[in-house]
């Protein structure tokens, strides 16, 4: 199986609900950490791109990946609006003109979206970011994706695997973003922008069953 067009949509609306519903719990997570506005930034970013979608939704599979990529990049703000907006944006990139995503394609989407973060942010693993929940999220998805998996095999088997990266921040001292002026103080407390990510997974887990 596939992920087609009308899959990418429903993916994208319901991450529209998910960061409605969740705004709160990770505000509460960035509290903690940061500057409490994670959750605030997710649902002002993805309100956004559901404003966006209607222009682009006959678009190719690219086409629309870039447009929520810019859309999350010039309406997020902070951090994670360049790290996600680029996220975003390197998949559509390399997708222009499909209508359809097979595992292969899948999982070059999570890569050129994961180099993106790395690009930005620099994050090394274990600085307690996004990036160790993405890390053996896509060490998964790449493996999957070379075995012949279809997208939501692919998927059902990427969501424990990022339960546990996700539940492993919380130990970890954040060493990137604003997380790290806290130093040892951020010990003991889970990553807002690994659980955000944890969404997008669990989410897509959601709308391909
Ligand atoms: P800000 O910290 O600017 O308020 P957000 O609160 O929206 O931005 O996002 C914070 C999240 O961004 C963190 O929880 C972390 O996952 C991620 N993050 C911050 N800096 C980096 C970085 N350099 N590399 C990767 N991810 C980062
Ligand atoms: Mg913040
Ligand atoms: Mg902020």
């Amino acid at each position: 199986m596939s992920m087609n067009k009308a899959q990418l949509i429903s993916w994208l609306s319901r991450l529209n609900e998910v960061y409605t519903d969740k705004k709160e719990y990770l505000t509460e997570l960035d509290a903690a950490i940061g500057d409490a506005d994670h959750g605030i930034n997710m649902n002002r970013g993805f309100s956004k791109v559901m404003e966006k979608l209607p222009t682009v939704e006959s678009k190719d599979i690219g086409t629309i990946l870039k447009t929520v990529g810019m859309t999350l990049m010039s309406s997020i703000g902070g951090a994670s609006g360049p790290l996600y907006g680029t996220f975003w944006m390197k998949g559509g990139m390399i997708m222009g003109g499909k209508e359809e995503l097979n595992s292969e394609d899948f999982a070059k989407v999570i890569e050129a979206g994961v180099d993106g973060i790395l690009q930005r942010g620099r994050p090394n693993l274990g600085d307690k970011t996004m990036y160790d929940f993405w890390a053996p999220v896509l060490e998964l998805i790449k493996e999957r994706a070379g075995n012949g998996d279809d997208v939501l095999t692919i998927v059902e088997a990427a969501l424990p695997v990022g339960e546990k990266a996700l539940a492993d921040t919380i130990p970890l001292q954040a060493r990137k973003g604003r997380a790290s002026y806290l130093g040892e103080r951020s010990i003991g407390h889970q990553d807002p922008g690994a659980t955000s990510s944890f969404y997008m997974l669990e989410t897509l887990k959601e709308v391909l069953s």
